[in-house]
């Protein structure tokens, strides 16, 4: 970071704002905003983030910085008429972190500022209150030692511990002036011997001091790793901001508190906070004497509680939304400390959001920017009972949402066997790997006892959509006696648990599962009109039905049958965007595609095939029914011819076991002689789709015909089918153009035999690098391109996915190569560019090409942005999915929209 001149590292609360957020911090840029709404804010000042880089990339703070703090601390010290740690009257001051991004793990604020062995004295008498000036002076020191100096904090809470139990009382308010001050001696003690170096008792020292701490809590493990999982960039760096003492701790008249402007979960307007009577900065949420609850100041001190209230009017009317806020009495006398637009629960998000609209606040635009698809897709989850009596047992990371019951396995191997029984188990483990992931597939639930959001049984169960609770860290899991102990609860093997995904917790026993309300509105069970229907699904219907209005993106399904389809239609879908026809060939029908594995002759494999149509067609016809009038895309067979054999050893062991017995079955035999023909090293990159069509004979033709009978049938029904025809895999323009003509011909004679004009359209999935980039080529042949971006992701890393996800993927997370999976979000730069590149070239051939994307990132809010930015014309994505797709697609356009009009 170079230097410029001119540059100011340094702002009074009264020249920042809320938009400064980059420069000054969340902190900092709200307590200016206040500041400048003339609430009551204790003067200060902020120092940018600017001078944090400067300090993170030499080593030393910017030149200009010490004189521009010493003026503004001037400023400071003559607005409030004494000087910083003056001996008679001193001057406190608090230093506090403040990032872009809030964020734990940055440092713990440092209160009381500027007091020393001298000034203490001199606060005291000011106070008329000795006890009040030794209890601040004595939590700087713990503050200062822990933060700045690094002195475990530990040794504090133990020499206060000890402190009140010589006194044989229990809080810390019954500690009196000449307790604390034996225990500041104590403190000091402390200090010197574990810090190296005594308490500094220059106030400017100890402020220089706890401002550099600030600047390198940026680069702490645990903010750097919060950094990674938030997906924050680490170059941000944090504000410092300085701010004048007010006190909490004065007597009963003072006091401390937190409060929200409106209920964080419900999202109604009310009182929610907590109040703590003398007491300072942080002891109202450390839990060290109980709370009372807001409502409760209104008796303690009705001015103060009235002018709360009013100020918490004007800030939500203010930032239009609910607000966080501290505050601080200080001897009757209101002081705001912070204020942020709060954290809310996904439903209180839709809540407030349409609470907002109705207040005139916001307009129907921004209620759609204030909630997202992860707050959806959170909704959709079914949960457990409210009302349910339960029996927590512990509380872990919530790392992929939903409520799971099942009974407690603590190996893999056991969750197999117990599930092929029709058991539903939840999986235990202290940490999973990927021998686990067979163990995995058969749980209901993934509970671990180690790792974050990135642990191998995260990153795995959230690719599956499995519920996940992980680094429950009470639970003491011992795999070995297939146990976990949580105090003096003992959950053997077998014993049934209930996790919860979306809040981390783990439950003993059986907790009833109730659907989602919002999952019965899509359903079409309830309707947002109707009186038992809740506000919560009244709000998502009114965001829902806006984000429809807005979007330009159509939404389609990913279903291969018609009761997936009629669902995908409830949910909203306009169209199917990829039907599979493989599970067309899987079942009874298994045995027909080994006959035409088999065929030795023309015929024989004609009749295989000719088995197989009629078959086929009536699933189309089902299909195109229950689509009828919006489009279908139905993708010919696309996996390898192996996966419908037998398994190669038990076929291998089969054989075998016959011909010892003399009884060879010449059937086996060939088909052992096939298995093998077939067995592939790369299946993934072998004779599949596309290739498929190309190398066995009337396949494709088959598939085409039982189409295009379907679609006939159900014209001549008064039907509306729209029907396109896609071939997957394609390479190169010539393979599609092969596939083509066949099509073209078998259609026409479908045409010519039933007497309809059928308008089939066909066209290509874009999903091998090489079609990608000869898209002007492949667009001479195709009608449409669909992007199978779970294809192309793994052909364009190089990454086969079901490998790759359960064994490196957790070390690639953790090392912040990627922050997330491509396989869950679009990776733009790499496979993302190959998407731009051919929407254009394919749209330069043909103008009308339309286009669309039937990989899993259809359904992922980020990588549906992506899709709309580049210009695609749909997404599709599996039936569940859809909402936060339409969602999202809705998001994107009404941004992009602001984004012009600004
Ligand atoms: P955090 O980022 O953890 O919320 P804060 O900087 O807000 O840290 O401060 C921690 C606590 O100290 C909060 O309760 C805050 O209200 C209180 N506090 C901070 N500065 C002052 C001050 N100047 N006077 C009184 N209390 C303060
Ligand atoms: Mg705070
Ligand atoms: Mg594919």
């Amino acid at each position: 970071m170079s230097e410029n001149k001119d540059q100011k590292f340094v702002y009074d609360f009264t020249e920042g704002n809320r938009d400064l957020k980059d420069l000054l911090g969340g902190k900092g840029a709200n307590l200016a905003e206040m500041t400048n709404l003339g609430l009551p804010v204790p003067p200060g000042f902020t120092i940018t983030t600017e001078a944090c880089k400067v300090y993170l990339e030499s080593g030393s703070a910017p030149a200009a910085l010490r004189d521009e703090v010493s003026a503004h601390l001037a400023a400071l010290e003559s607005k409030m008429g004494k000087k910083l740690g003056q001996s008679d009257d001193p001057l406190l001051v608090s230093v506090r972190s403040g990032a872009k991004f809030s964020m734990p793990g940055m440092m713990d604020t440092v209160l009381n500022i500027g007091l020393s062995d001298e000034s203490v004295v001199g606060l005291a008498s000011q106070a008329g209150d000795e006890r009040f000036a030794w209890d601040s002076y004595r939590r700087l020191i713990q503050m200062f030692g822990k933060t700045v100096l690094g002195v475990e904090g530990e040794l504090f809470e133990d020499a206060l511990d000890e402190a009140k139990a010589a006194k044989k009382v229990t809080v810390d308010t019954d500690l009196d002036a000449a307790d604390l001050k034996k225990l500041v001696k104590v403190f000091k003690k402390i200090v010197a011997k574990e810090a190296g170096r005594e308490f500094p008792q220059d106030a400017r020292e100890q402020m220089d001091l706890a401002v550099e701490a600030v600047f390198n809590s940026w680069n702490t493990d645990r903010a750097k790793l919060y950094r990674r999982q938030e997906r924050i960039p680490s170059d941000l760096g944090t504000a410092v901001n300085i701010c004048s003492m007010v006190f909490g701790n004065l007597g009963p008249d003072s006091g401390t508190g937190v409060a929200f402007t409106r209920d964080p979960a419900s999202g109604h307007a009310g009182v929610y906070g907590d109040y703590l009577q003398n007491a300072q900065g942080e002891d109202v949420v450390a839990g060290i004497r109980n709370t009372v609850p807001l409502a409760d100041l209104e008796a303690i001190d009705k001015a103060s509680y009235d002018q709360l209230m009013t100020i918490m009017t004007t800030l939500e009317t203010h930032y239009k939304d609910l607000c966080d806020i501290e505050f601080t009495i200080e001897r009757g006398q209101l002081w705001m400390l912070q204020t942020r637009v709060g954290k809310r629960t996904a439903g209180a998000a839709f809540r407030i959001a349409t609470q907002l609209v109705d207040q005139g606040l916001i307009d129907e635009a921004e209620a759609l920017q204030r909630v997202s698809g992860h707050q959806l897709a959170q909704l959709m989850f079914p949960r457990f009972d409210e009302g349910a009596k339960t029996t927590l047992l512990g509380r872990g990371i919530a790392a992929s949402p939903g409520a799971a019951v099942g009974k407690a396995v603590f190996d893999s191997y056991t969750a197999v066997k117990w599930s092929r029984s029709g058991e539903k188990v939840i999986l235990i483990r202290r940490e999973t790997n990927p021998d686990d992931l067979d163990g995995m597939i058969a749980s209901e639930g993934i509970l671990t006892s180690r790792g974050g959001k990135t642990s191998h049984a995260a990153v795995v169960a959230r690719g599956m959509g499995k519920t996940c609770v992980c680094g429950a860290e009470e639970l003491d899991v011992d795999t070995k006696r297939r146990r976990m102990t949580v105090g003096d609860t003992v959950i053997e093997e077998g014993d049934v648990v209930s996790i919860d995904g979306s809040t981390g917790k783990v439950y003993l026993g059986e907790v009833p599962v109730v659907p989602s309300p919002v999952v019965e509105y899509f359903e079409g069970r309830m309707h947002a009109g109707a009186d038992d229907a809740d506000e919560l699904v009244a709000a998502v219907h009114r965001i829902m039905a806006y984000a429809d209005r807005v979007r330009r993106l159509r939404v389609r399904a990913n279903a291969d049958n018609a009761e997936d389809a009629l669902r995908a239609r409830r949910f909203g879908a306009q169209g199917i965007g990829l039907c599979r026809t493989e599970h067309m060939f899987l079942g009874e029908r298994r045995e027909m595609v080994e006959r035409l594995i088999l065929a030795d002759t023309d015929d024989e494999r004609d009749q295989a095939l000719s088995a197989l149509l009629p078959l086929q067609k009536k699933d189309f016809i089902e299909l195109f029914e229950a689509m009828d009038g919006l489009p279908v895309t139905v993708r010919l067979l696309d996996p390898p011819l192996h996966e419908f054999l037998p398994d190669i050893t038990e076929l291998s062991v089969r054989v075998a076991l016959a011909e010892s017995r003399k009884d060879a079955n010449e059937n086996d035999l060939r088909l052992l002689q096939a298995v093998h023909k077939l067995h592939e090293q790369n299946p993934m990159l072998g004779l599949r789709g596309v290739r498929l069509g190309l190398v066995i004979p009337g396949l494709f033709a088959m598939q085409v015909r039982a189409i295009a009978e379907a679609a006939a049938e159900r014209k001549n029904a008064k039907g509306d089918p729209r029907v396109e025809i896609m071939i997957p895999l394609v390479g190169t323009v010539q393979e599609l153009e092969i596939v083509r003509e066949e099509a073209d011909a078998v259609i026409a004679e479908v045409e010519a035999a039933t007497g309809t004009t059928l308008k089939l359209s066909i066209g290509t999935m874009i999903e091998l690098p090489r079609a990608a980039l000869t898209a002007a080529q492949i667009a001479e042949a195709a009608q449409f391109f669909s992007f199978g971006t779970n294809d192309l992701t793994q052909t364009v890393w190089g990454f086969s996915r079901d490998d790759v996800e359960a064994s490196f993927f957790t070390a690639y997370l953790e090392k912040g190569i990627f922050g997330v999976s491509p396989f869950e979000t679009i990776d733009k730069d790499g496979v993302g560019s190959l998407v731009r590149y051919a929407v254009e070239q394919g749209r330069a051939t043909r103008p009308d090409l339309k286009l669309g994307v039937c990989g899993e990132h259809g359904g992922d809010p980020e990588s549906v942005h992506f899709f709309h930015e580049v210009g695609l014309d749909y997404v599709s994505c599996s039936p569940f999915r859809i909402p936060v797709a339409r969602l999202e697609a809705g998001r994107a356009a009404a941004e992009a929209k602001g984004s012009d009009s600004r």
